[in-house]
C-alpha cells in the first residue's frame, strides 16, 4: 500500500479505505489464516520532510485457539498505528505495507480461545471436549499455539 506524498496537502488528510489481504504476503498460515480486506483509516500529515501516517485498521481472519485448535473467525484490530517516515527531496511514494503487516502480526492475540467457555481438548485422547466427552483422566492442557514463540517474528 503506497501513499503518493504530492497528493499530501500540507494540512494532511484522512485515508481510508480497504486493502487485500494478499498484499501483506502473510506467513503465519499454520495459525492464523487471513481473509477479506483490510480495512483502515489514517491520518496523513506532511511536515517538512517527513510522512506522518496514524489511525487505526482491522483484518479478518480464521485464527487457532489455544485451547481446542479449532480455528474461528475474528478480527484483528490495530488501534495505535503510528509511523514517520522520512521522505527526502524527490520522494514520490511510501510504501507502508510492511509496517501494516508488522502492527497486524503484533496485535494476533497470544492466547486465542474461540470462546470463553471452551473447554479444549483432551491432553490424552485428543478429542475436543467442546464436542464430545470422554473418559480419560485429566492432566495439564498442552499449548498447541506455544509453537508461534519458536517463530522469529
Ligand atoms: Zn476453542
Ligand atoms: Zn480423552
Amino acid at each position: 500500500m503506497k501513499i503518493l506524498v504530492a497528493r499530501v496537502p500540507e494540512e494532511g488528510f484522512i485515508l481510508e479505505g480497504e486493502e487485500p489481504a494478499s498484499i501483506l504476503a502473510w506467513e503465519m498460515e499454520q495459525f492464523v489464516k487471513v481473509g477479506g480486506d483490510i480495512s483502515y483509516r489514517f491520518s496523513v500529515k506532511h511536515v517538512l520532510q517527513e510522512l506522518l501516517v496514524r489511525g487505526e485498521m482491522a483484518l479478518a481472519a480464521d485464527i487457532q485457539c489455544s485451547r481446542c485448535s479449532e480455528f474461528f473467525s475474528t478480527s484483528i484490530g490495530v488501534s495505535d498505528f503510528l509511523r514517520v517516515y522520512s521522505i527526502p527531496e524527490g520522494t514520490d511514494e511510501v510504501d507502508i505495507t510492511e509496517d501494516l503487516r508488522e502492527e497486524l502480526v503484533l496485535h494476533v492475540p497470544a492466547f486465542p480461545v474461540c470462546a470463553d467457555e471452551c473447554v479444549g481438548m483432551c491432553t490424552q485422547c485428543g478429542v475436543n471436549l467442546n464436542q464430545v466427552t470422554c473418559d480419560c483422566v485429566e492432566e495439564e492442557k498442552p499449548n498447541p499455539w506455544s509453537a508461534l514463540d519458536e517463530l522469529n517474528l
